[in-house]
């Protein structure tokens, strides 16, 4: 059996956890069984589509770098894959039905099914959903009205008193009354348009699909889909529904708990890779450990066994952690194009207009800036979890950091004029650490530090302040070096001003 399965989302809103997860488990379901990943795009809803979420849905996928094998923008063997594109079919698809009995003609208005429901809500009658008024309209008597002009809709005739029974490829053996389903749901709505069920159970048909892995709330649509596909007379696909992602709370994850749309996991500052690794592990299990892997290699571990029952729970410590580990992983060059956008909009190379003002604009980095940006991120990449923390911890490489106030100088058991002696000494340093490398760098400041009988903490820290402005900082000889020696000095002899005001 050719494997063929699908992402079908609805462009009602933009792409988020859940939607990825889905799209993911498709699409390396797909690879894993050598077989195809279909996009399609389910947009029968003209009230709350929205073409930005199309272009939401294009771009998201683009920069996580998952394609598909045939979809809206790429086409493929059952075009069109969007369902605004394909109503004739579900048109001729409701007639059939109709014609072979599985079907009806109803000509309740919305005024009548209005009534209906007040009737038994004052009632308190636990009874839902339509009455099957039009059920019993001989089709002839039916067809005339139609005929005539009359407003209809296509209801599927669910058969009473009988048992629905599936498997699921994950949760087994499913039975549904046929009695508990939505009794006789609209299939073609009084305009022409298709419900979502007619046009899911035809297009996965159309388009060949064997496998349907979507999420857990649509499980209680799938008898209905199966009673569709027997009354067709076609065979189902393979249904897969996948566990609920939750927020630590137990409860569905929502904005509640933290980002949930791709785009703000991107503004954020997160990677691809990360959210992609990350996503993968919710509700599906690989060898144990932390390991990180390409596309390639989850859809050579993914299987539909290795999918777990129970919901899964999303940690945003644990993407933190990933996001992190794949930062370390990038050269210095890709860090450095991957952040720079967050440098230019904290207006870290300056800004065109007051830094302050709404909406200041960043200017774009000098070629020196952009060499000395790339020159700096060995000394942040083990210290980030997060692309906009690059320009955040690199500031007072690009201007001047405010000079601290005297007591941050000062180390532990230190005062004032020692602290000034010690940067004294510090400073004698600064021109053979602006030219020496990590390793040759340390020795010069411990051969002094020795020499003169300090601590080398006590040696650096009153330097570190001098020069980063902070106490806590990135690496100081790197600094030192990407700063040079002129910059350096400078900085030293303004604290060095400083503190001898305050003596
Ligand atoms: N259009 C549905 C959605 O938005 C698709 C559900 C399914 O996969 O059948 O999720």
């Amino acid at each position: 059996m050719e494997i063929r399965d699908r992402y079908a989302p609805s462009p009602t809103g933009l792409q988020h956890i859940g939607g990825l997860r889905t799209a993911l488990f498709n699409y390396l379901f797909a690879r894993s069984a050598g077989g195809k990943f279909i996009l399609r795009l389910e947009d029968t809803d003209r009230t709350r589509f929205d073409e930005q979420f199309v272009r939401n849905l294009y771009d998201t996928f683009a920069w996580l770098g998952i394609p598909w094998d045939e979809g809206p923008d790429i086409g493929g063997p059952a075009a069109p894959y969007v369902q605004s594109e394909r109503f004739a079919l579900y048109q001729k698809y409701a007639g059939d039905l109709v014609v072979q009995g599985h079907a009806y003609y109803c000509f309740c208005s919305a005024e009548r099914l209005d009534t209906l429901r007040k009737e038994r809500e004052a009632a308190h009658s636990s009874a839902t959903g339509y009455d099957r008024y039009c059920r019993s309209i001989p089709l002839a008597e039916a067809a005339e009205r139609v005929q005539a002009g009359a407003a209809y809709t296509i209801r599927l005739k669910i058969p009473l008193g009988e048992t629905t029974r599936f498997r699921d490829e994950l949760l087994g053996d499913i039975e549904w009354k046929n009695d508990d389903v939505n009794p006789d749901p609209v299939l073609l709505k009084s305009d022409g348009f298709p419900t979502y069920h007619l046009a899911n159970v035809v297009d996965d048909h159309l388009m060949g699909i064997s496998h349907v892995l979507r999420a857990q709330e649509w499980l209680s649509s799938t008898p209905l889909h199966v009673i569709m596909y027997r009354a067709f007379g076609w065979e189902h696909p393979r249904f897969c529904h996948l566990p609920m992602v939750m927020g630590q709370d137990g409860k569905k994850l929502s904005k509640r708990h933290g980002a949930t749309s791709i785009d703000e996991f991107r503004r954020l500052g997160y990677l691809p890779e990360a959210l992609i690794n990350y996503v993968a592990r919710l509700g599906a299990s690989y060898e144990e450990g932390t390991d990180m892997y390409t596309l390639d290699a989850l859809a050579t571990r993914f299987s539909l066994d290795k999918l777990n029952k129970a919901p899964a729970i999303f940690d945003y410590k644990k993407l933190e952690w990933y996001n992190g580990q794949y930062i370390r992983m990038k050269s210095d060059e890709e860090l450095a194009a991957l952040s720079l956008p967050y440098a230019i909009s904290q207006g870290l190379f300056g800004t065109e207009t007051e830094p302050e003002a709404a909406n200041a604009a960043g200017t774009e980095p000098t070629p020196e800036q952009r060499r000395a940006f790339i020159a700096a991120m060995p000394l942040i990449k083990e210290r980030i979890s997060f692309l906009p923390e690059v320009p955040q911890k690199l500031g007072y490489l690009f201007s001047e950091p405010p000079i601290p106030a005297a007591t941050e100088f000062i180390p532990k058991k230190g005062d004032l004029p020692r602290t000034i002696e010690l940067l004294q000494i510090g400073r004698d340093l600064i021109e053979p650490l602006s030219v020496s490398t990590d390793e040759v760098a340390e020795e010069v400041i411990k051969a002094k530090a020795e020499k003169v009988g300090i601590k080398l903490g006590d040696l650096m820290m009153p330097l570190r302040v001098a020069i980063t402005g902070a106490r806590v900082s990135p690496p100081l000889f790197g600094s030192v070096r990407i700063l040079g020696a002129s910059r350096s000095l400078a900085r030293v002899d303004r604290a060095l001003a400083r503190l001898t005001e305050c003596f």
